[in-house]
């Protein structure tokens, strides 16, 4: 079936027979039992909900998994995945990762006595080059975030499989839509429902998809355990979303082509980071690996006062953190995502204080367009 039917109809199982064609939000913490040793099927909220089971059988189609698993953040996501690891395990990562995974390895995980690496993966050299005996896992964002890195994820699955490391994708800035981490090798995709897959910027939400029946009974359990699931209401709201993603990828990618190409242009403008650009030095394995490029771009102003003329003056564009959603928004990483990265590392990554990210919507670009002129020239509405 294609991709966007299956935004809309990738869940066959019923859950009542009123005809209803959105599903019920089942606003209900605990199930009766039809008698004693019996179920329906359903117990208690924080196992399983029907209106979040039918977002988790959607996102299991999408991104070709055997289980998917709806959580309250993409952070909680991450955090049980983290669960799956043990005292004195080695985890290779990304490090150009979202700063709140940054903030989780750095400041949480390692309580628990895990080791992580940082290294560029773009360069499957510098992965290899620091596997060891207690080497777990790999975790990579592909583009990265926000200096948009590419990673050659059957690459990396080559190398997880020779090494048998668990192969765990951060799918966010993509979604299903563009790039499928599960085919090339990946054993667990991650992604903040916050983003793209909501769309609207209006709700918080997270998943685990896996392809491995082991890894998703013990994602399972450690979900029902640890009780962050997403809630009914917000599992309506992702499913909401989720129905438009594929026209709404179509419309953010095209409108981000448009913005990278004019922001090339303009003179104040002194590097413009979006995969799709042929100057990209992603841009060739993203053609190969994914459908799409994205509507992400980053881009370095001549000056830090440039930089704040920009994020002051803004109207349409919103100055706020997130992104994937139909409203554009502007970020600030140096004093938001990535505020809390120490400024050495932050620095030596080009998250400088002249980096902007722009996540585009899907308003009409010449509105757009017209808007960044004004504030790179510095005038006002
Ligand atoms: C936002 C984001 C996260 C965290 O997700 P939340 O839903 O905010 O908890 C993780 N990874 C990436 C790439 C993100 O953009």
């Amino acid at each position: 079936m294609d991709f966007g039917t299956l935004c809309i109809h990738g869940n066959d199982k019923k859950y009542d027979n009123t005809g209803a064609v959105s599903v019920p939000i089942f606003q209900t913490a605990t199930f009766a039992h039809p008698g004693v040793g019996e179920s329906t099927g359903y117990d208690y909220t924080r196992q399983q909900n029907p209106t979040r089971e039918h977002l988790e059988n959607v996102m299991v189609k999408l991104e070709d998994g055997v289980d998917a698993l709806a959580f309250s953040s993409g952070m909680a996501a991450i955090s049980a995945v983290m669960e799956l690891f043990s005292p004195g395990d080695h985890i290779i990562a990304s490090d150009d990762l979202y700063g709140g995974s940054h903030r989780l390895f750095q400041h949480i995980a390692v309580k628990n006595g895990i080791i992580f690496d940082l290294v560029n993966t773009s360069n499957l050299f510098l992965i290899e080059a620091l596997i060891g005996p207690n080497t777990k896992a790999l975790f990579i964002e592909t583009p990265t975030n926000p200096m948009m890195q590419v990673t050659d994820l059957a690459g990396v699955g080559k190398i997880a499989q020779k090494h048998r490391l668990l192969f765990i994708v951060d799918n966010t800035f993509l979604t299903p839509y563009f790039q499928k981490p599960l085919q090339l090798g990946a054993d667990i995709v991650i992604h903040s429902g916050t983003k793209y897959l909501g769309g609207h910027n209006d709700t918080i939400a997270g998943f685990a998809v896996t392809n491995d029946e082991t890894i998703a009974e013990k994602l399972r359990f450690i979900f029902k355990t640890t009780g962050a699931g997403l809630s009914p209401f917000d599992s309506w709201l992702l499913i909401r979303g989720i129905k438009t993603l594929a026209i709404r990828m179509d419309k953010q990618q095209e409108n981000a082509m448009v913005i990278a190409q004019w922001l090339s242009q303009q003179e104040k403008i002194k590097a413009v980071h979006y995969v799709g650009l042929p100057t990209h030095p992603g841009y060739e394995l993203s053609r190969r690996q994914a459908t799409g490029f994205g509507g992400m771009i980053s881009f370095e102003v001549d000056s830090e006062e440039t930089a704040r003329q920009i994020l002051e003056g803004v109207s349409l564009i919103q100055y706020a953190e997130s992104l994937g959603g139909v409203e554009t928004l502007i970020t600030y990483p140096m004093l938001q995502t990535h505020g809390d990265i120490p400024e050495a590392e932050r620095e030596a990554r080009g998250i400088n204080n002249r980096l902007l990210r722009l996540s585009v919507g899907i308003e009409g670009v010449q509105d757009l367009i017209n808007e960044l002129a004004r504030v790179i020239k510095g005038e006002s509405v």
